[in-house]
């Protein structure tokens, strides 16, 4: 199960919350200066405006599951976002266009569309963490990423201290990245998909799943079956969290995968190494690939933190890990794949009150 930790009603609280590991699929993270749990939009709205106006720092928090917390915790406040509501506002012909409240389960959200039979995030199935989190790193997997469907997010926007709607084009959306990424200046409130009334899902565009469907690239399938292998594969990775499985307690990839001119990648002996065409001439290398090849097998461990068994790209709290004990790993795999291959590894996560 994917969940967003349920508040049932609004909560905030002075209450000394003493650590914030509860709040983050690490398991990691100290204590929060002050904890605000909401699910009203305006309130939400409120908190980040009286904090901007304070000068107060305030850490947006849904899922935890893209966030490395600090060992010492975060000094300001925390809010704690769980709005919830799933809307349809506009409908014609073929397209609907879905109003998601930033706090609702991202995943919860997928089995609703295709439940609709609404195409378009169906390869998105089984990520962790809220629909308002989904464009802050342009959420992706299996050949789609949340840029190919967003029409709008509506967001406070602490600089001009107002709600604004902004297009895709303002949000520049690019791989695992967006204006809202290392940034405090937006709070997301509602995001806008617009979708495909149709029982059959995207074309698909990943090698993988199309092998485990049997078909083609740029074939279609119906949409419970997308849903249902994507979820399949998934979890074989641990990338589908399991409360009892610590293969699963991460922020699924810790680093991205680096995108370097194809003849760095001649130039580097990389020849051998698998990659993906990009964009203007870059090539994609698999950061899985090169940690491997750089001698960290799966379950390469440190201090009750280790690589996942199941999967090379995700590092994993045991269950004793400290987030410092996760850095130091972090940083022996990234100084090993500098190394030895002459590439700069780079976290997927957004690191708080921390450092690589
Ligand atoms: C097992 C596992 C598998 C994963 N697989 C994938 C994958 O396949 N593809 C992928 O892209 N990611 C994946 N992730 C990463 C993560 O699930 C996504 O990035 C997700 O969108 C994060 O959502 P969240 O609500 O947990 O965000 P959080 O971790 O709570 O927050 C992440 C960042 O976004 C900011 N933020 C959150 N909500 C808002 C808001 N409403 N307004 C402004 N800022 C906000 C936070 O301040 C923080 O900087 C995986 C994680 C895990 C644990």
């Amino acid at each position: 199960m994917n969940v967003v930790p349920d508040v049932s009603s609004q909560r905030q609280t002075d209450e000394p919350v003493n650590s914030l590991a509860a709040y983050t699929t690490l398991r990691l993270g100290g204590r929060p200066g002050r904890l605000t749990v909401t699910a009203e939009t305006d309130e939400a709205v409120a908190t980040v405006r009286n904090a901007a106006a304070e000068g107060r720092p305030v850490l947006i928090l849904a899922g935890g599951s893209n966030v490395v917390i600090g060992d010492a915790g975060f000094p300001g406040e925390v809010l704690l976002l769980r709005t919830r509501g799933i809307e349809v506002v506009r409908a014609h012909g073929e397209s609907v266009v879905v109003r998601v409240a930033a706090g609702e389960v991202w995943d919860d959200f997928v089995a609703y569309a295709v439940a609709n039979g609404w195409s378009g995030i169906e390869f998105l199935s089984g990520i962790p963490g809220s629909a308002g989190a989904t464009p802050i790193q342009n959420v992706g997997a299996y050949g789609s990423e949340v840029a190919h469907t967003i029409v709008a997010v509506h967001a406070y926007d602490r600089q001009s201290d107002t709600v604004r709607a902004m297009s895709p084009a303002e949000c520049a959306f690019a791989y695992r990245s967006s204006v809202f990424k290392h940034s405090d200046r937006y709070l997301v409130l509602h995001v806008d998909f617009q979708l495909t009334v149709s029982a059959e899902s995207a074309p698909i565009r990943y090698a993988e799943l199309a092998r485990s469907l049997g078909t083609e690239a740029g074939d279609r399938v119906p949409l419970s079956l997308a849903r249902d292998t994507v979820g399949k594969l998934r979890a074989g990775k641990g990338m589908v969290l399991d409360a009892e499985d610590p293969d699963t307690w991460s922020v699924g990839s810790f680093f991205t995968n680096p995108v370097v001119p194809a003849a760095v990648r001649e130039s580097l002996g990389l020849d051998h190494a698998p990659y993906w065409p990009g964009e203007g001439g870059t090539v994609k290398i698999p950061a899985a690939w090169l940690i491997e090849n750089a001698g960290f097998p799966k379950g390469y461990a440190g201090a009750g933190v280790s690589i996942s068994t199941k999967h090379t790209l995700a590092l994993t709290n045991r269950g004793s890990g400290t987030t410092s004990a996760l850095l130091d790993l972090a940083r022996t795999i990234r100084d090993g794949v500098r190394d030895r291959f002459g590439i700069e590894l780079h976290p997927e996560p957004v690191l708080i009150n921390c450092a690589l």
